[in-house]
């Protein structure tokens, strides 16, 4: 079976048909789901859907891209979420300058906060980087060697943050549809990076790899991106499918 670790499906795109999209995913072997958070808006929807259905796990975070001047009182709201009910994770957390660059300085606040979050309540970390590496690792740098964990989702980096990242040790790379796409360097990168260190994600409903490129993503295309992946680890999907599944149980302990 595989595991999506990174999935908004409780966004409005999904909502006429969750369901659906659930049962069909597991029909193809996709069986659980990682559900990372983005802001105060999408807490409820995102708590319905977790409560409503076993096979998703909660990430509670507050993302870079809806860290703004007031992000301290945002923030507080959502870390009293973590005494209210049980997460896997504090994500999406990071930092993002390719939409806006005003809050830089708050979403390294925010990043760093909810770091020491993490580290407090023993979770690992969902990271959103764009644009951003060197200002992501300026911030971890503070926090090497104290046992922080967590996945650089979607991962987007080349040669040097592939090294930085597994010098720094505790981290997965989290692999989506971009694999899949004609121009994509992942392609070259990926072949520096073993299995035991990658997660599946898709990110839906965002980056729907190819064929359904531009469409709504769902975690039934999963495999798709295995295959992919199995491609250019010059491995099998079985084994993708085992390890990253592995990985995730690993990184998230789900139970
Ligand atoms: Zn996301």
């Amino acid at each position: 079976m595989y595991i999506d670790t990174h999935a908004h499906l409780y966004l409005p795109d999904f909502q006429p048909d969750l369901e659906e999209v659930i049962n069909y995913s597991k029909l193809v072997g996709v069986e659980m789901f990682v559900l990372p958070n983005v802001d105060l808006e999408t807490v409820n929807p995102l708590m319905q859907v977790v409560n409503e259905h076993a096979s998703c796990y909660a990430a509670m975070g507050l993302h870079p891209t809806s860290v703004s001047a007031n992000y301290k009182t945002v923030l507080e709201e959502i870390v009293g979420w973590f005494s209210r009910s049980k997460f896997i994770a504090v994500g999406e957390v990071g930092i993002d300058l390719y939409w806006d660059k005003t809050y830089f300085k708050q979403q390294q606040e925010a990043f760093a906060a909810q770091i020491d979050l993490a580290l407090s309540l023993s979770l690992p970390i969902i990271i959103h980087c764009r644009e951003a590496f060197s200002e992501i690792f300026d911030i971890l740098e503070a926090y090497r060697g104290r046992g922080l964990r967590g996945v650089f989702h979607s991962f987007s980096g080349g040669t040097k943050e592939v090294n930085w990242i597994r010098n720094f040790g505790g981290f997965y790379f989290g692999i989506g549809g971009v694999i899949t796409f004609k121009n994509s360097s992942l392609k070259e990168v990926i072949r520096q990076i073993p299995l035991d260190e990658i997660l599946l994600e898709t990110d839906s409903p965002y980056l729907a790899p190819v064929p359904h490129r531009g469409k709504r993503n769902m975690p039934s295309y999963i495999p798709v991106i295995a295959q992919a992946l199995a491609i250019y680890k010059v491995s099998t999907p079985e084994l993708v499918e085992e390890c990253t599944t592995r990985n995730a149980h690993k990184l998230f302990n789900f139970n």
